[in-house]
């Protein structure tokens, strides 16, 4: 069976994750479901983005995968920044660093 990912958030850009989904309903259903509640409807401010480049992932994606598919994730230098490669990003060692780290 063929997965589909998706990245899944709210649209400040805090707390995305990475969602198995058939569908875009489905993707936003599990993000719910997860920071919310099953019992809550769907907030009309989360994000699915289609993201084909995890499809073949065999694991959850990791940082570096979230910065290749032009998403952001939280900077491996411990500053509390999100890193992504539009900016001064970059990936060390497999890992995010956004354009202040590592220093
Ligand atoms: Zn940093």
């Amino acid at each position: 069976m063929t997965k589909k990912m998706w990245a899944v958030g709210e649209d400040d850009g805090e707390g995305w994750i990475a969602v198995s989904a058939d569908t875009e309903a489905a993707a936003k259903r599990a993000y719910t479901d997860e920071w919310h509640g099953a019992d809550v409807k769907v907030p009309g401010h989360i994000i699915a983005q289609r993201v084909e480049a995890w499809d073949a992932l065999t694991g959850a994606p990791e940082g570096k995968d979230w910065l290749t598919a032009g998403l952001s994730y939280l900077c491996e230098g411990g500053c509390g920044s999100m890193a992504c490669l539009d900016g001064a990003g970059k990936i060390i060692d497999g890992k995010p660093y956004c354009e202040d780290c590592p220093n």
